[in-house]
């Protein structure tokens, strides 16, 4: 870690990110109540009761994740994933910011629970003042006994490294970012071996998200039937949605786990903006199928989005209004792909290098008949055959944008590039 950095932003005596304010709202409670009166494995089984499912995309029962570490082989890592890399996505940056010591309650109630010594957090890069945040809190932890040797007279040992990235997106994935830790570059790795058997340092590991750790105080303290009480069948709890795009009030909104859309898009987030009509929106950040207003009163929860044809991922709304162009959308988020691929496999490396490739060829009038075909060949090709998820999700959002919106895709052969874009140019012109 090196360099102590100059803290970049001056977070006041005020607001969770001190200790003694956490602690006067009950923090450290579920930490406390963990050591002196829950035995690892019941905690594991409290958390697998609760039906806690893990919050940075896959959705995977947390408990479950848990028990699969191998009996009896040790040492085993817990790693915190908070490189939050994902366009449209940036609820961990928010709770990290604004209440770190939550995030490190959680995450050292979560390495109590699996019988872990040496916890990681790998925090992306370009969240600086995030870094700065969580090492304060740290350090106030440990100087108040929550980390070190035998936690509150518990015999517990334990330890929390922070670890910055390096800015690359694929490192959110999890043995892309256990390699990374590693300090190799960030490439995945083939699954089985899974990091619960072989992760860091070939080592049974861990990885869980920001948020996903963020609820664990509460489940200790308030038990997990109070959680379960909360949400669908299958998706218990309360979610952050970060909302952004063509919105009035776009931020971070915690909600119950099956809220209609509707409701976060047109009550908290005040509707589309500038009075216009909602054209399509995507419930989990770029890799996201779109989905249109007809889905508005699908509930916010990963099997009913899954149900309606896309998927909750990281918890990331997109709106998107009248105005835009979806061919471009779509283009933008091949280049992102594109440019975060990291090279090892050949169907995503290539494949997203000439879909944004054909993809110009729309912007800049120069598509011909049967590209629309050849994007969706292309897609078939990439997705199922890439090493890991970032390949296969590269071809989510045009190939949806496709299904819904193939007319828009026809209009730029027709009309020899953008139509929206000469709209956009008429309108300023006129004014
Ligand atoms: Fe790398 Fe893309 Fe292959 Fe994943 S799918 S291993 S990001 S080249």
């Amino acid at each position: 870690m090196g360099l102590k950095p100059v803290l970049t932003k001056d977070f006041g005596t005020e607001g969770l990110r001190q200790l003694d304010a956490y602690e006067r709202t009950g923090g450290y409670a579920g930490y406390k109540k963990a050591l002196s009166e829950i035995k690892p494995d019941d905690l594991v089984e409290l958390v697998k009761k609760s039906g806690l499912r893990g919050r940075g995309g896959a959705g995977f029962p947390t408990g479950n994740k848990w028990s699969f570490l191998p009996k009896g082989m040790y040492p085993r890592y817990l790693v915190c994933n908070a490189d939050e890399s994902e366009p449209g996505c940036f609820k961990d940056r928010y709770l990290i910011e604004e209440s770190p010591h939550q995030v490190l309650e959680g995450i050292l109630i979560a390495a109590f629970a699996i019988g872990c010594n040496t916890a990681f957090i790998y925090i992306r890069g370009e969240y600086l003042p995030q870094y700065e945040a969580l090492e304060s809190a740290i350090e106030e932890a440990t100087a108040a006994g929550y980390i070190g040797k035998n936690v509150l007279k518990s015999g517990f040992d334990v330890d929390v490294i922070l670890h910055r990235g390096a800015g690359a997106y694929i490192c959110g994935e999890e043995t892309a970012l256990l390699t990374s830790l590693e300090g190799y570059r960030g490439e995945p790795r083939l699954k089985p071996p899974f990091p619960a058997v072989k992760g860091l340092y070939g080592k049974p590991t861990v990885v869980n998200n920001v948020e996903t750790v963020a609820n664990l105080p509460h489940i200790v303290v308030n038990g997990a039937d109070w959680f379960a009480s909360m949400g669908t069948p299958t998706g218990k709890g309360t979610r952050v949605w970060c909302m952004s795009g063509h919105v009035n009030r776009p931020g971070n909104y915690e909600l119950e786990n099956g809220t209609p859309i509707r409701e976060l898009i047109m009550e908290h987030g005040g509707g589309v903006w500038k009075n216009r009509r909602l054209k399509a929106f995507q419930p989990g950040g770029a890799s996201m199928m779109v989905l249109l207003p007809e889905h508005l009163d699908v509930g916010l929860d990963f099997d009913a989005i899954q149900k309606a044809g896309s998927l909750a991922g990281a918890g990331a709304m997109v709106v998107m209004d009248e105005t835009t162009c979806m061919v471009d959308a779509a283009r933008r988020y091949v280049k992102f792909f594109h440019h975060e691929s990291c090279g090892k496999c050949t169907p995503c490396r290539e494949g997203t290098f000439w879909m944004s490739n054909l993809f110009d060829r729309f912007e800049f009038g120069e598509a011909r008949p049967g590209d629309v075909d050849l994007l969706l060949d292309m897609g078939y090709n990439i997705d199922g055959r890439s090493f890991c998820p970032l390949g296969d999700a590269s071809t989510w959002f045009p190939r949806s944008v496709i299904k819904y919106f193939r007319d828009e895709f026809e209009q730029h052969i027709a009309e020899k590039g953008c139509p929206f874009r000469k709209e956009t140019e008429a309108a300023v012109a006129v004014a």
